[in-house]
């Protein structure tokens, strides 16, 4: 901020030259009580404070970044050095994780990443490829979702993708067959990425892909493969009802291990035991 120190600014009033205060400040952001360092110009003469853009920005990225500290999630400066360390750029970073670069920029400036893409963030600044820990090695495909969901459905004679229910059980059939795949064919079968939520393992962002996968057609994926068939059908045949998933899924030990809200990553596959 040393930049500040060489723009003057008057006193809207009238009474000369403004002085550079620093304060802290507190405020409750998000329900976490948070404290910041703020500088401010002030007239000593009538108290009025003031300032610049830059300064604005400045506040924005403390305030993103005590909150952050304070929930356990990396900071702008946390990702920035991470990234210097592996001496790897903006882009290469948003290569392995998957995301778009925008996402790194705003990371690293003042937007709050979700505990879900903090934990990806950790493995990809640690040098691992997110493709192999949280897509299973392949390319994130909603129609294949879409195509496994549907086959699940043929071998089990009913729906298990309902339009209320928060893919409650869907999501648990179709973990199982990401999980296994990768485990045995070194593949996951649909690129999701696997949240640990408290029903159990769920479709990182589901809320936002619902819809999507609702729409979308099947035979825009890939064929699945014979093994990817004697997958689901082994899968389908254990868990005949839905609950069965729902059950087991939940005594899996690469599930309870993961804190709220983390990723499960597919390098736990061989973990599994339900299956
Ligand atoms: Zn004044």
């Amino acid at each position: 901020m040393n930049h500040m120190r060489d723009i003057k600014i008057e006193c809207p009033k009238g009474h000369g030259k403004m002085v550079i205060r620093q304060t802290t400040e507190k405020i409750n952001f998000r329900g976490v009580s948070i404290k910041f360092p703020v500088e401010q110009y002030l007239c000593r003469v009538c108290g009025t404070k003031a300032g610049t853009a830059e300064q604005t920005d400045t506040i924005q990225k403390a305030i993103a970044d005590a909150y952050r500290k304070s929930v356990g999630l990396l900071t702008s400066k946390e990702i920035v050095e991470g990234r210097r360390k592996m001496n790897i750029t903006q882009a290469t970073l948003a290569e392995r994780m998957n995301v778009g670069i925008a996402s790194i920029k705003r990371w690293e400036r003042s937007s709050i990443q979700s505990k879900s893409m903090d934990h990806a963030l950790r493995i990809a600044l640690e040098g691992q490829s997110i493709g192999d820990s949280c897509t299973g090695n392949r390319t994130f495909s909603i129609p294949r979702i879409k195509l496994v969901i549907k086959e699940f459905e043929s071998i089990l004679g009913k729906h298990i993708l309902k339009k209320n229910d928060k893919m409650l059980f869907a999501a648990k059939y179709l973990w199982y067959a990401d999980m296994v795949a990768h485990r045995e064919t070194g593949e996951s079968m649909t690129g999701a990425t696997y949240a640990a939520l408290p029903y159990g393992p769920q479709l990182n962002n589901y809320k936002d892909l619902i819809e999507d996968i609702m729409k979308a057609d099947q035979s825009e994926a890939e064929a699945l493969s014979p093994e990817e068939k004697r997958i689901i059908t082994r899968i389908a045949l254990r868990f005949p009802e839905e609950r069965m998933a729902y059950a087991s899924a939940h005594k899996e030990k690469i599930w309870k291990k993961q804190s709220n809200g983390a990723i499960i990553p597919y390098t736990n596959s061989s973990e599994l035991t339900g299956l």
